[in-house]
């Protein structure tokens, strides 16, 4: 599969360009395995870097001239170094010209280049194929311009294209995770600190597996504004009790319980939810140390019915969707995962047990909601790198 598509890579690359490249390099998509809604909350997360990519072949030019062709859109771009525009035309070319624009920004001096691109992270799915795309891109521009780019500090420059020159506001996860998971790894990572664990996963027997809903996640910029202000707003009244907390990370537990009934109802819920699930992610990471996936089943699901009950960013197809899971044997654990509202979930079977899900989604999903899903069986790879 790998070998097929880097072939049609290649052959793309001198199709369009007429010559050998000099850099293959690739960036994987990812999927958290829990911590939700906890990354804007100076939280903790426990993403994979999964076994779906975008791959760029690419060749140095002379000059400050970019072109890049993508076999996926049959679509070639080109823009210059020295004025990087906005393309209204191939949108999914502001990956790249964002990369570049803050590659530049912060200092770092780049090369013209010719580059082919192609990717099997499925689109707007959940599995973040923008940043896969973007990491991939400043892998490239990296390699080709002869630079060393602190891995950590790639990752947020990759977020700022995102968050300012695509416009879409996200966290950090997603170009972290892409950057540096490890295969059979989950990554730990502290969302205020950014350190980073890399936590083994032993899932020797276990199917890691994405169900798409096929709901597009419509209510979720204006819901996800309002849960981080309730958040915010959280913080505050809960400053006058615990003097020098800055985010809900710093609220423990026992500090929650203690002065929760200060907090109006709905920021309660939804401050209350936080500091379980980060205490949830630390747990699983331990549940993983001690190769107890019971444990971790049991947080994925105590992790939904936070989301849903508490945080209300669940919908009825997302919980159909893990009810259905639920009640499969040889689930281990299942839950919504990404903001809400639609999109996946995450769900850890038996590998014995992975056709029975298969079926019992492919059946019960349509007849439960009249939406058909999408099913992705995922493994836990490295994060970006060259092939
Ligand atoms: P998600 O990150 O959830 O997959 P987004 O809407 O954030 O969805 O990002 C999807 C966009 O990323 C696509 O519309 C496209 O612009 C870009 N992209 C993803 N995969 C590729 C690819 N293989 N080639 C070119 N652009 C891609
Ligand atoms: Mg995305």
């Amino acid at each position: 599969m790998t070998d097929d598509r880097i072939e049609m890579l290649l052959s793309g690359f001198k199709e369009h360009f007429g010559a050998e490249p000099e850099a293959l390099m690739r960036a994987p998509g990812r999927v958290n395995l829990i911590g939700e809604h906890t990354d804007y909350n100076d939280g903790f997360v426990l993403p994979v870097a999964i076994d779906r990519d975008i791959m760029v072949a690419s060749r140095s030019r002379d000059d400050a001239l970019v072109r890049i062709y993508s076999l996926d859109f049959n679509a070639l771009t080109e823009f210059s170094l020295n004025d990087i525009s906005h393309d209204s035309e191939n949108t999914w070319s502001n990956y790249p010209r964002g990369v570049a624009h803050f590659l530049k920004e912060e200092g770092y001096e780049l090369r013209g280049m010719e580059a082919v691109v192609t990717g099997n992270v499925p689109l707007a799915a959940g599995l973040s194929s923008s940043a896969a795309m973007e990491v991939v891109m400043a892998m490239t521009f990296e390699k080709i311009s002869g630079l060393e780019i602190d891995p950590v500090k790639m990752a947020l420059i990759c977020q700022k294209a995102e968050n300012q020159f695509v416009g879409v506001n996200c966290g950090i996860m997603d170009q972290f995770v892409s950057r540096m998971g490890r295969k059979d790894h989950a990554l730990l990572l502290d969302c205020r600190e950014l350190e980073f664990d890399l936590v083994p996963l032993n899932l020797e027997g276990v199917n890691i597996v994405v169900c798409n809903t096929s709901v597009k996640r419509g209510l979720v910029d204006s819901e996800y504004n309002k849960r981080r202000s309730e958040c915010e707003r959280g913080v505050k009244i809960l400053d006058d009790f615990l003097p020098g907390i800055r985010a809900l990370r710093d609220v423990d537990v026992d500090d929650f319980q203690k002065y929760h009934h200060h907090l109006p109802e709905t920021t309660e819920k939804r401050c209350g939810y936080i500091v379980r699930e980060n205490v949830r992610v630390l747990e699983s990471v331990q549940a993983f140390e001690e190769g107890d996936l019971i444990r971790f089943g049991i947080l994925m699901n105590e992790s939904h019915i936070g989301l849903r009950d508490e945080y209300e960013v669940s919908c009825p197809e997302l919980d159909a969707m893990v009810e259905i899971a639920w009640s499969t044997d040889g689930v281990i654990g299942s839950r919504m995962t990404g903001a809400g509202f639609g999109g996946c979930t995450v769900t850890l079977v038996a590998e014995d047990s992975l056709e029975d899900l298969v079926s019992k989604v492919n059946k019960e999903y349509p007849e439960r909601t009249g939406l058909q899903p999408e099913i992705y069986i995922c493994t836990a790879e490295d994060g970006a790198g060259s092939l």
